[in-house]
């Protein structure tokens, strides 16, 4: 029986290789998802592809997701034929304030592409004193304080919950992390409801909390690199926000807007960009599902899992995205990938 798991090495620096891990798809033999833990622009896909077709150049169709640590396995021994997966010798876990920094890069270079990103936006994501780490217990309490329904109920759910932040004049926002459920790419996507426009939250907004978050994972895994993303406890993963997420994707593929409607619409509230997408939401059913954390739409943004309950299936992912691979690539140890950060690289052009 073929494996379907294996190890990826791919080029970090002069001495040493990334270690990250690859899933076959077992319906598409095509098909492969790469986990990563950090975010990666068109020259890490382009790196990846060809590290995974060199293995197997069957792969045709490479997609990238999220691995569930942000944990980097560097190591200098390159893979043999007796030893196809050498273990990591280092591995870097990155501080919580790296983590600040590193989804403050994600956000902040996505946006300064697009030319989105202010003085005020730097600030806000900027301060770190808003961004809250407590003890699982402590999380249960937030889910249940900003969540809807007893107790009980908040405490059932949590778990299912990455991150939570609140409602608020921006800059007053506060975000709190699941200890147990969360990684960069989490607090990416809080990080964008930290600088979320006002005229999103309030009373009457016609943007359903749906939308809302599909949007803000939309740019979350565009600004990442990212073709799906999951999260969730051991044995329960889900895809993030996946129906929401593809609703927005599938309106920019057709044209009902473009992902410069999104940021203005999200980030300045503007009338036009959001009068289309308010259109495409109202004919689509799918963009008309609720956070399914959130009892009062605009209050709570808990940032869970669609579907969760089941098995984690990248296969089943329809986001996939096939790349040709061009000569003179280069590895670029781009923002957030460890212990050697680098300022602002461009991730992929907002045009998918
Ligand atoms: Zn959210």
């Amino acid at each position: 029986m073929a494996r379907n798991k294996g190890h990826l090495y791919l080029p970090y620096d002069e001495q040493r290789s990334i270690q990250v891990e690859y899933v076959h798809s077992s319906r598409d033999s095509a098909k492969t998802t790469v986990l990563m833990p950090f975010a990666v622009n068109d020259n890490w896909r382009r790196e990846i592809v060809a590290a995974m077709q060199a293995k197997d150049p069957g792969r045709t169709t490479i997609q990238i997701s999220n691995a569930t640590s942000n944990a980097i396995k560097l190591s200098s021994r390159r893979p043999t034929a007796s030893t196809p997966s050498p273990e990591p010798e280092m591995v870097v876990e990155p501080t919580a304030a790296d983590n600040n920094r590193r989804a403050q890069n994600i956000v902040g270079n996505y946006l300064t592409q697009s030319g989105m990103y202010t003085d005020q936006h730097r600030s806000v994501l900027s301060d770190d004193s808003h961004v809250h780490r407590p003890d699982y217990s402590g999380f249960v309490s937030q889910v249940a304080a900003n969540g809807a329904g007893a107790p009980a109920q908040a405490f059932a759910q949590a778990q299912h919950v990455e991150a939570i932040t609140t409602p608020g004049p921006v800059g007053d926002r506060d975000v709190y992390l699941n200890p147990n459920n969360h990684n960069v790419f989490t607090l990416a996507h809080e990080d964008l409801h930290r600088i979320e426009h006002p005229s999103l939250q309030a009373p009457g907004s016609r943007l359903t909390p749906g939308t809302v978050e599909g949007m803000t994972e939309y740019m979350t895994q565009d600004a990442s690199g990212l073709d799906f993303r999951t999260g969730g406890v051991p044995g329960q993963r889900g895809f993030t926000y996946r129906n929401e997420t593809e609703a927005v994707r599938n309106s920019i593929s057709s044209g009902q807007y473009t992902s410069q409607d999104v940021q203005r619409t999200y980030l300045r509230g503007s009338q036009s960009p959001t009068d289309r997408i308010v259109g495409a939401q109202n004919s689509q059913a799918t963009g008309n599902q609720g956070n399914v954390t959130s009892g009062q739409s605009y209050v709570s943004h808990g940032n869970s899992v669609q579907g969760y309950g089941q098995p984690w299936n990248p296969s089943a992912a329809t986001s996939a995205f096939t790349v040709s691979i061009s000569p003179g690539r280069q590895a670029y140890q781009d923002m957030g990938s460890g212990p050697a950060y680098q300022p602002a690289r461009p991730a992929r052009p907002p045009s998918r």
